[in-house]
């Protein structure tokens, strides 16, 4: 059996007891390692975390928690080749790919070392103003911001083993939250190694980072009220978590990031041989390759006026042509496997299911696998299918509700700015959405047309052709999550992140209180 990885829970790594969970290499489809939960006095755990290790976090103060961080991302930055070896073997991806979630994380990681250093020598953050309660100034109400004294429990998806750990861990660590990270199983081997890169560092207190690798069993029932649960992953398991008991009858604070039908919409004005029409094409086909599809931002549904979707859809599909797929270590691969077969399986029945309201516009099965073997690998080519006019983009409903979670998407034409709106809407609210076009005004309302079901409007120009970020990557500044179907979660968005990590609480006080509870900052 393949070794087996080490949880670390009541400040000591722990072993299970069971037989464990194989995990793969999804183009090999060898055995990497073992990893099992089993046996683990998880109250106990729990209770150490959140006694010992939050203790320990509140003592200390935002700058002095910032700087953990900093010395965490030099940690990880000094055993960043191990992480892409892994990466390579148990998620199949590319270089580029790996880099979104290696590097993505320790930059994540290393924002908020940033940002913790501008709160200062402070354990609480202040909220706003004091406000008067009368006429009389002298009692005022201030409000303030405290950790939470429980653990914050992240479990993870599959797809971003690094940055889903540290974009979630660098706000609760800052804000002196203890942290217990439940990896998805699939791929849990990278977050369990950097976890243990960073608990052998001895740079935090010990039960401020712990990693419970396996089965989910019995994680919700160690939540106690004032512990916060962060989970990302499919919305069928977010509506296990949001009607668990702990959260039903304890008030437990839960933040959900799910899955999202996110969409792309190139402008009326944007002819095929402007320059926004191009960097439209560019970014779906982008979007649809990056990690093999398998990001909750990836551009599902892209619409475009019905005059242009045939020349979309060319130029699109010569983009994917290009694509080559298979074994991530051969040089002149651009995208790698999916993470497994269970993966596989979802996408080709997904693919399947909207096919049946579609046409095909490029075939993924058409692209050959380099140095990989066809029923091994776990490796699909990039599929473009369309609705081929505006009747056909409200009739296909399916493309609306349904994300496949890999190289997928779907042109949608539409007669006028109303009709696009509306079928963008249709996707019931979406993490993002991005806007091609050269008229700034025509840009702006958008973007507002379609802020409030959005949790980020990503505007592409050609002023910022060379500068923009991305549609489908999530920048520790901005807001990441989204209405409705999208979970309803916040993540992200600067020092707004901490805000999941703290109680507000208002203080109504004499002007001499408030004063005392506030000295000058250091
Ligand atoms: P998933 O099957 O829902 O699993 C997510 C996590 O929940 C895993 O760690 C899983 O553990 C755990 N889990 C499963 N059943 C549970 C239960 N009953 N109680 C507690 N935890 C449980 O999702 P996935 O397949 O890993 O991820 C793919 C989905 O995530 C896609 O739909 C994608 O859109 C979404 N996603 C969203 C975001 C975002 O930020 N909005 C980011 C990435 C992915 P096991 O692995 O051990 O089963």
């Amino acid at each position: 059996m393949t070794q087996k990885l080490p949880n670390f829970l009541g400040g000591q790594w722990q072993t299970g007891t069971g037989i464990g969970t194989p995990l793969f290499d999804p183009v090999l489809g060898t055995e990497l390692v073992h990893v099992d939960a089993t046996g683990l006095d998880l109250a106990a755990g729990f209770a150490f975390a959140r006694e010992q290790g939050g203790a320990a976090l509140r003592a200390l103060t935002y700058r002095q928690r910032a700087g953990m961080l900093a010395t965490a991302v030099k940690v990880l930055q000094a055993n960043r080749d191990a992480y892409y070896d892994i990466a390579t073997a148990n998620s199949g991806t590319v270089k580029n790919d790996t880099a979104v979630d290696v590097d993505g994380g320790i930059f994540t990681l290393g924002t908020y070392a940033k940002l913790g250093e501008s709160l200062g020598d402070r354990h609480f953050m202040l909220d706003g103003e004091a406000a008067r309660l009368g006429k009389d100034p002298l009692f005022q109400s201030q409000h303030v911001l405290t950790p939470t004294r429980g653990v914050a429990l992240f479990i993870n998806a599959f797809n971003f083993p690094s940055w889903g750990l540290w974009e979630k861990a660098a706000p609760a660590l800052l804000s002196g939250v203890p942290v217990i990270i439940k990896p998805a199983t699939a791929t849990a081997w990278l977050t369990q190694r950097m976890v243990k890169d960073v608990v052998d560092a001895g740079i935090f207190p010990v039960g401020a980072l712990s990693v419970i690798c396996g089965s989910s069993a019995g994680l919700m029932d160690s939540v106690e009220t004032f512990d916060v649960v962060s989970f990302t992953g499919s919305a069928e398991t977010a509506a296990v978590i949001r009607s668990h008991p702990a959260v039903v009858q304890k008030s437990v604070r839960v933040n959900i990031e799910a899955d999202s039908v996110n969409s792309a919409l190139l402008l009326p004005d944007a002819a095929p041989d402007s320059e926004a029409f191009d960097l439209f094409v560019k970014e779906i086909a982008r979007e649809m390759t990056v990690k093999a599809g398998q990001k909750c931002t990836a551009i599902r549904r892209a619409l475009m006026p019905e005059a242009h979707y045939s020349a979309a859809a060319q130029a699109i599909s010569a983009r994917l042509a290009k694509t080559t797929v298979g074994n991530p270590r051969h040089e002149s691969v651009r995208m790698g496997a999916l993470v497994n077969r269970a993966q596989l399986i979802n996408v080709q029945e997904g693919l399947a299911y909207l096919k049946e309201q579609t046409e095909v516009l490029h075939d993924g099965s058409t692209h050959a696998l380099t140095d990989a073997v066809v029923g091994t690998a776990c490796c699909v080519g990039p599929t473009l299918l369309g609705t081929r006019d505006a009747p056909g983009s409200d009739s296909a409903d399916r493309v609306h509700d349904t994300e496949v979670f890999g190289p997928v998407a779907t042109l949608l034409p539409y007669r006028d700015m109303a009709h696009a709106l509306a079928l963008i809407r249709r996707g019931q609210g979406s993490l993002v959405t991005s806007l091609y076009g050269s008229d700034p005004a025509s840009l702006a309302a958008a973007a507002l047309e379609l802020a409030d079901s959005h949790g980020r409007v990503h505007v592409i120009s050609p002023d910022v052709a060379a500068l923009h970020t991305g549609h489908g990557n999530v920048m520790p500044q901005s807001l990441h999550g989204g209405p409705g179907r999208a979970g309803g979660g916040e993540e992200l968005g600067g020092l707004r992140a901490l805000n999941l990590y703290h109680r507000r609480s208002a203080v109504q006080a004499s002007t001499a209180v408030l004063a005392a509870l506030n000295p000058a900052p250091v």
